[in-house]
């Protein structure tokens, strides 16, 4: 509409209004946050429950602005998404997670799994699928270490088209989970026809899941159904050792939360792996 002749002037002024001001110059300052090197990723361990064992990290993505200081990847993600800048900044982080997991095994790093958050507008973009494996191809990275998170909700709006496009990713042998589980009402009846590896319980429920009779039940049953369905599961936000005792006990695959470590940078994330000890239970 900014374009669009003599309107032009009334829609502008309208867009401003519906807009706040903060909305106006991040979508502004995004436009060189990749030139100027902003963005950064950090990792976060997840852990094995019945090993110990470290099996990968989820990628979070940090945005440095030199004026504004950190800003939260949900103010800005959304904003990415309407301006269509989701494009280029995903790309930006499938490649730089990638690079990193190949650089770290080459460094001698035991191989673990890198999961990667993708958003609505990503996943539904037809060139996904390719741009995943030219990346893989391209860095030289055995498709099984990628793991690309979905959220519930992402994944149950037009439910049969998220199929499709889980199957195409799956055949090319990355990995799905759905993030955020338990918060987008899940259809049982697509849900099962998901080609996920696991569901991630959204950290809600998690975090009063030793004095909430409901949060126990919900979180029960979430691990009871995944394991039916045959998906594995990992549970966000482990804060402390009661919460990891429970999930334990319930039989909760994975554990991901600052219980274990906050998201990390390069250097510190390499620091943790190397002085893991998967036997001493922490
Ligand atoms: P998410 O995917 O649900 O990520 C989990 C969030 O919980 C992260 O917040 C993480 O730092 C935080 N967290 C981890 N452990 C704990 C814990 O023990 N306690 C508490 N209270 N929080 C914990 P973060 O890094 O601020 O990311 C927020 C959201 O931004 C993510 O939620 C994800 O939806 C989105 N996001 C992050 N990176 C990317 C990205 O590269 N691409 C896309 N599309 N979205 C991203
Ligand atoms: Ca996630
Ligand atoms: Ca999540
Ligand atoms: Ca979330």
């Amino acid at each position: 509409a900014k374009n669009s002749g003599r309107n032009s002037y009334r829609y502008y002024t309208e867009e401003m209004q519906a807009k706040s001001a903060r909305i106006l110059i991040l979508e502004n300052a995004l436009r060189r946050a990749l030139d100027q090197q902003q963005f950064v990723l950090n990792y976060q361990p997840q852990i094995s429950t019945d090993t110990g064992k470290l099996v990968g990290a989820e990628t979070l993505l940090r945005w440095h602005h030199p004026e504004l200081g950190l800003i939260s990847p949900a103010e800005f993600i959304p904003i990415a998404e309407d301006s269509g800048q989701i494009y280029q900044i995903g790309a930006w982080v499938l490649r730089t997670a990638i690079q990193q997991l190949k650089s770290w095994i080459e460094a001698g790093l035991p191989p673990m799994i890198i999961a990667v958050n993708l958003s609505a507008v990503q996943f539904r973009h037809t060139g996904l699928p390719d741009l995943v494996t030219s990346l893989l191809n391209e860095i030289d990275l055995p498709a099984q270490y990628l793991e690309l998170e979905l959220t519930e909700s992402v994944a149950m709006d037009e439910p049969l088209e998220a199929i499709a496009i889980m199957d195409n990713l799956h055949n090319r042998g990355v990995r799905m989970s759905i993030d955020d589980f338990g918060t987008g009402y899940s259809s049982l009846n697509y849900l099962k026809k998901f080609k996920v590896y696991k569901l991630k319980i959204d950290q809600s429920f998690i975090r009063d899941i030793n004095t909430d009779p409901e949060d126990k039940a919900i979180v029960t049953a979430i691990i009871s159904m995944a394991h039916s369905l045959g998906f594995q599961t990992i549970a966000e936000g482990v804060e402390t050792a009661e919460q990891l005792d429970f999930l334990r006990i319930q039989g909760c695959d994975e554990i991901q939360g600052y219980h274990y470590s906050k998201p990390l940078n390069t250097e510190q994330f390499s620091a943790f792996v190397r002085d893991w000890q998967p036997l001493k239970d922490k």
